[in-house]
């Protein structure tokens, strides 16, 4: 049987630095076009939190073997959650969306998602997700390595403090206790360590269009996604 691609239908690639609200500006952008919402750093993520229950990870210190050899047991799969609006990510079925943004994930993320053989199978899986187009993915090396023909790319930024200051917000109504310095340390420290890394550094695409979001809501960040859009599929949707 053969699979027809859907017509217009395009890629959507978010990239950019931690805390600059990408996962909320890309799952507001799939759900106003209809398109499929990835976060691709909730899979690092979920990497990073089974290298923690599986001591692959001790006090702090990421053993690289040890998470290399833990990779074939670990199954990543998303099912969408009405209430958020986006998909909840599981391994090897067990819901992990709530465990997977504590300051512990935060801090050993960047290295555990600088080891090749972790990135070799989340890049083959999230290829394999936005292979009949229609996605919003976001993450650090979507419009460089993941998908590079995607249509529309953006790369998204804010001063290191507004976002520093977001992430505090969102961690404090989640209810975990935590200090804005460190978190604007962590921001900082995975700034550093996503643009230093050797394989697949977070950078800006040739053809990516930035976004600075420093000063702007989120509906005022759609009006000007939806421009874009329009200039690139040639198709209007209102705004
Ligand atoms: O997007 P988020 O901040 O949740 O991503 C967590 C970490 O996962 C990043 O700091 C980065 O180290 C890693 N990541 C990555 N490539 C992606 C997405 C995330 O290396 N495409």
């Amino acid at each position: 049987m053969s699979v027809t691609k859907p017509k217009n239908k395009i890629i959507i690639a978010v990239d950019g630095f931690s805390s600059c609200g990408k996962s909320t500006f890309a799952k507001a952008i799939a759900a106003r076009l209809g398109y499929i919402f990835i976060d691709t750093g909730a899979m690092y993520r979920a990497v990073t939190l089974y290298a923690l229950e599986h001591g692959a990870i001790r006090s702090g210190i990421v053993d690289e073997e040890a998470v290399v050899k833990l990779l074939p047991q670990i199954s990543i799969t998303f099912r969408f959650n009405p209430e958020r609006g986006a998909s909840d990510i599981y391994v090897n079925g067990d819901l992990v969306e709530g465990k997977i943004r504590t300051i512990e994930v935060s801090n050993c993320v960047s290295q555990v998602s600088a080891i090749p053989e972790v990135r070799h199978k989340l890049v083959a899986m999230q290829q394999e997700m936005g292979r009949r187009r229609g996605v919003v993915m976001d993450g650090r090396d979507i419009g460089t390595v993941v998908f590079p023909d995607a249509e529309l790319k953006l790369f998204m930024t804010a001063d290191p403090e507004v976002r520093a200051v977001r992430r505090y917000k969102e961690l404090k109504e989640k209810g975990m206790q935590v200090s804005l310095e460190e978190i604007e340390r962590n921001v900082r420290e995975r700034d550093k360590a996503d643009m230093s890394r050797a394989v697949s550094p977070l950078r800006q695409a040739e053809d990516a269009i930035v976004l600075d979001n420093s000063h702007m809501t989120v509906e005022e960040q759609m009006s000007w996604l939806l421009d874009r859009f329009a200039e690139v599929t040639g198709t209007n949707p209102a705004h």
